[in-house]
């Protein structure tokens, strides 16, 4: 059975109404994967708003939905009370990776708390489950199998790798592919298409013959060298990631809040260049708000 992915929000670090941003989408990072008759989440940014209004229109109406929040930076998490007020019948199990469980658990009933989103205590909402994952152990969920992997972004996050029926897709937002690699600087200054650059080892692996890689991919290499430290990818790097992995198929993600339509468009002009330098056929695209994949 073939899994679906639709991207609900693309945008990172915070939602734009910009007229300049309309053909990519302005919602922050909502992504839906629908494998085995069941609805996977990635993210709770503001693209999650439209999805729980057209979860609560399909028929039959999904009685579950399994939320993975990569890390609780609020563009991840800024649409969750938006959500559980549409879909008030729903169970939302929520999975993440954390020490302490209990910190997501309150963080996340602090942000649905009177004190930051208005609400009349009458008003139904879809009800709440936590689960912690373990990066160590996959949890099969029905038919579909979900790694948790870490990822090097400030204050930590987590890449989910969902299995289902010899498909793979790779979620792998808000992660700098270059952090603690010796040379970065310097290969993003000259952009130095002769050589394959270093990206992080467990990623590798875990997005290896992927059908289809998310990936951040906010920066080009001139951006990533003046925002070093704030947890984002080269788009070229992004690249190099999903050539050595040897992916079908490759998604930038988390689009850079000022970045117009044109320059996502230039990005991906620059990753396809690259990939035809290094001699890959990699089928290289930008992550748009409300288009569905079938893999
Ligand atoms: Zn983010
Ligand atoms: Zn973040």
């Amino acid at each position: 059975m073939a899994m679906i992915v639709k991207f609900w929000g693309v945008r990172g670090s915070i939602p734009t109404t910009a007229q300049w941003a309309r053909v990519f989408g302005g919602n922050t990072p909502c992504v839906e994967i629908r494998a085995a008759d069941g609805v996977f989440i990635c993210d709770a940014g503001t693209g999650i708003r439209e999805l729980g209004r057209d979860l609560a229109r399909r028929s039959p109406a999904p009685k579950a939905a399994h939320l993975f929040l990569s890390h609780l930076h609020l563009d991840h998490i800024q649409g969750l009370p938006f959500f559980l007020a549409a879909v008030p019948d729903l169970r939302v199990h929520v999975y993440g990776v954390s020490d302490d469980d209990t910190s997501r658990r309150r963080l996340l009933s602090g942000e649905l708390g009177a004190e930051f989103f208005p609400q009349n205590v009458e008003q139904p909402r879809a009800s709440l489950a936590f689960d912690q994952l373990d990066d160590t152990e996959p949890c099969v969920i029905g038919d579909v199998r979900v790694r948790s992997l870490p990822l090097k972004h400030p204050g930590g996050c987590h890449g989910f790798v969902f299995e289902h029926d010899g498909r793979k897709v790779v979620y792998a937002s808000d992660v700098d592919l270059d952090a603690g690699q010796a040379g970065a600087q310097e290969r993003t200054a000259t952009s130095d298409v002769m050589t394959l650059r270093p990206v992080p080892r467990a990623l590798l692996n875990a997005a290896r013959g992927a059908d289809l890689l998310i990936v951040d991919g906010q920066y080009n290499d001139p951006q990533y060298r003046v925002r070093v430290g704030s947890g984002h990818s080269s788009c070229l790097t992004a690249t190099d990631l999903a050539i050595q992995a040897d992916v079908k198929n490759l998604a930038l993600f988390h689009h850079d809040p000022d970045d117009r339509d044109s320059d996502v468009e230039t990005k991906v002009k620059l990753c396809l260049a690259r990939a035809a330098k290094l001699g890959a056929e990699l089928p290289i695209f930008a992550a748009r708000e409300g288009v569905a994949l079938k893999f």
